[in-house]
């Protein structure tokens, strides 16, 4: 398919600088849990991007001296040769898709803890750590002397970002690390001549520029990264004038707001394209490229950016984890095959966790070195053999995508209507509507494959799965929350768990509306209590939630859901009680201990909302596992269970389970191979 000329503005190539991208789709920094300590994993995810069509591929932020360390937190590093050696393996992957490569310097200050080096952080001020894990210690107030040694630092670093053949090399300036401290009055009080006014405010940055355009000077293009106000009318910060003091220094300019939750917030609180009047505000205050996020999926928003004159590339992080290949898919008129990000904030979780980033919508993220998986190809089948799959959610749906592209005959079995599983029922909830797009992206995808034949509307049983005599059965049937308070805090039912005032939260999401004032007893900590306290809010009921742990929703401090999540609650008027386990429901009231003490409290309720673990619906599983010995004349070459079926989790890893299987179907399976230093 040909593209369409409308969007011929997104792949016009531009100069920044010495250097020339090849067309307006640049991946910003962003983070994978990968870095240092995983080079291969990191090098051949980033070359999959390049080879998707993204102009530009960055890495994550890059330290650049061992008192910028953020352990366990593996970020990227350029501290020696050895780094140098291991980042060139990304920017040659990089570089054979015709992409150019880019570095992000960077110093962390006080948001560096320095676990691992143990070395003294240096920040405009002594500040207390402002990591994710707020360590308990300050980082020290620079001298001259050590402003010296830190402009040294970054001259060291851009020479090694040449050697290991950088096209862009950033100048880090915001997050709240140490360059955009110097910025900030909040932090800078300083009385020399680094605090005080704009001017002073903005010299260190200055000099740091200067030092590294020196240096990279006619080889590679010098971009910084600097945040604005999201709100730019109001900038108590003055970080509008200092911009206005440096605004033509560098090659390029990458614009963040300066409120991280807003920056990559979740869908569930902010919209795409978000940043859009702030770019457009900054993008009138210099003659420099202008890049900017703002979780794009819309080709027609894209465009909107770049001929709207609002920015000069489409920056994207989660768009291009969600799908690599977005770019090419506009170039080949093949809109409907992107697969576009849900804004969970998956990808973000597991860099939190310290670990490398999966997606929701795109199982192979991560897996492109160590499983050998490619976003867009798949291994044929070996054989013209069939496959029954029992069940249309996350997990069913994905397995039938990628077993039709394989080329199998997949017949997929649906109880309900609606394909979906658990996503029609959520992706009902306020906020939370594109969810849906796992659903869609791949309802869409098997609606074009001649050899998947789907049957809404049919529960099967033992027995129809035995005479449907498939060579392979994949069950993928799901699970169902429990009403009985069995989680994490509680091992056993809570007494009074059988009366019809308990709800449950299918009973819920089919349509029950309770009305009067519901107890929500959270001890899932993820975004369905909040989203229910919401929805249920909506309709008219008083909301208490009440969590065993020290806040609600604790999970989701990993997605950044959890303070907007508060603050909506909050705001709706919902009761929150923290530090509370959940003992027995009787005379229309719940009642509760405290975690530490035992103390108890009870709490009036017309209706009790139990969300804690789930139970597997594997009792076709169970049965079929009994009389394998009855697979009929196919031969019943496989059985097997995916999804929340085998073991319940998040929807991302009920996608990947989906895919697993469908890959390793009658091949070996490969990986995970171990991204690590071997000792000879
Ligand atoms: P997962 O997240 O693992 O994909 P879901 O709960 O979202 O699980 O989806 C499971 C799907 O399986 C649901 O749509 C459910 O209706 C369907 N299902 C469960 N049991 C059967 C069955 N016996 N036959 C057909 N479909 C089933
Ligand atoms: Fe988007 Fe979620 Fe994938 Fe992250 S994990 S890229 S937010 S779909």
């Amino acid at each position: 398919m040909a593209r369409d000329p409308r969007f011929d503005p997104l792949f016009e190539p531009l100069r920044i600088g010495p250097v020339t991208a090849p067309n307006r789709f640049y991946q910003v920094p962003h983070c994978t849990g990968m870095g240092y300590l995983r080079p291969q994993m990191l090098a051949e995810m980033r070359g999959v991007k390049a080879e998707g069509g993204w102009g530009v591929v960055c890495t994550e932020y890059c330290s650049i001296h061992e008192s910028s360390d953020e352990t366990p937190y593996p970020c990227a590093s350029l501290r020696d040769d050895d780094d140098v050696s291991n980042l060139r393996l990304m920017t040659e992957k990089v570089h054979a898709h015709g992409a150019l490569a880019g570095v992000e310097l960077w110093y962390g200050g006080h948001g560096s803890a320095n676990l691992y080096s143990r070395a003294t952080s240096l920040d405009v001020a002594s500040l207390p750590n402002d990591a994710t894990l707020g360590v308990p210690a300050q980082s020290q107030a620079m001298d001259r002397s050590d402003i010296r040694a830190f402009r040294k630092m970054y001259r060291e670093a851009a020479k090694r970002a040449l050697q290991a053949d950088f096209d862009i090399v950033y100048v880090y300036a915001n997050h709240y690390y140490l360059l955009h401290n110097f910025l900030n009055p909040d932090f800078n009080r300083r009385s020399d001549e680094y605090g005080g006014p704009a001017a002073n405010r903005v010299r260190l940055l200055r000099e740091v520029i200067d030092d590294v355009a020196a240096i990279v000077a006619g080889r590679s293009a010098l971009a910084v990264r600097y945040s604005i106000p999201r709100d730019y009318e109001n900038d108590p910060k003055g970080l509008l004038e200092c911009f206005s003091l440096i605004a033509e220094l560098p090659d390029l300019w990458d614009i963040t707001v300066d409120d991280y939750g807003y920056e990559m917030g979740s869908s569930r609180f902010v919209r795409e394209a978000s940043n859009q009047e702030a770019m457009r505000k900054i993008r009138s205050m210099t003659s420099r490229p202008v890049v900017g996020v703002g979780r794009f999926t819309s080709p027609d928003t894209m465009l909107a950016q770049i001929a709207g004159g609002i920015q000069d590339f489409i920056g994207a992080a989660r768009p291009s984890i969600a799908d690599p290949f977005l770019p090419q898919k506009i170039s080949q008129g093949r809109l409907e095959d992107i697969r576009e990000c849900i804004g969970c904030n998956v990808c973000y979780a597991h860099d939190s966790l310290a670990v490398p980033i999966r997606c929701t919508q795109n199982p192979t993220m991560g897996e492109e070195w160590r499983r050998g998986w490619h976003p867009e190809k798949v291994t044929p089948s070996h054989a013209d053999e069939t496959v029954l799959i029992v069940g249309a959610g996350p997990a069913g749906l994905e397995a039938a995508c990628t077993l039709g592209r394989r080329g199998y005959r997949v017949t997929l079995a649906e109880a309900e209507t609606e394909l979906g599983g658990r996503i029609n029922r959520e992706s009902s909830l306020p906020g939370l509507a594109e969810y849906a797009r796992v659903r869609d992206w791949r309802i869409e995808q098997l609606a074009r494959m001649p050899n998947v034949d789907i049957y809404p509307d049919n529960r099967l049983d033992t027995d129809a799965v035995l005479r449907l005599d498939s060579q392979h059965v994949i069950l993928a049937t799901g699970a169902r929350w429990r009403s009985d308070g069995v989680g994490r805090w509680r091992r056993q039912a809570f007494a009074g768990c059988e009366q019809d005032a308990v709800i449950g939260v299918e009973q819920l999401l089919d349509g029950f509306n309770p009305g009067g004032h519901v107890v929500i007893y959270d001890d899932d900590h993820y975004y369905l209590g909040s989203a229910l306290a919401l929805y249920l809010r909506a309709q008219g009921a008083g909301v208490t939630m009440v969590s065993p742990q020290d806040s609600l929703g604790g999970w989701g401090k990993f997605t950044t859901e959890h303070r907007p999540a508060m603050r909506a609650l909050i705001e709706a008027g919902v009761q929150v009680v923290t530090a509370r386990g959940l003992v027995e429901f009787a005379d229309g009231r719940a009642e509760f201990e405290c975690v530490y003490g035992g103390a108890r409290t009870s709490i009036a309720a017309d209706y009790l909302l139990p969300i804690s673990a789930r139970v597997s619906n594997d009792e076709l599983w169970r049965e079929l596992d009994a009389r394998r010995d009855e697979f009929g004349t196919a031969g019943g070459l496989s059985l097997q269970r995916i999804g929340d079926c085998r073991a319940p989790g998040i929807i991302a890893q009920a996608v990947f389970a989906g895919h697993l299987a469908a890959r390793d179907l009658g091949q070996a399976s490969i990986g995970p191979k171990r991204d690590r230093v071997v000792l000879s």
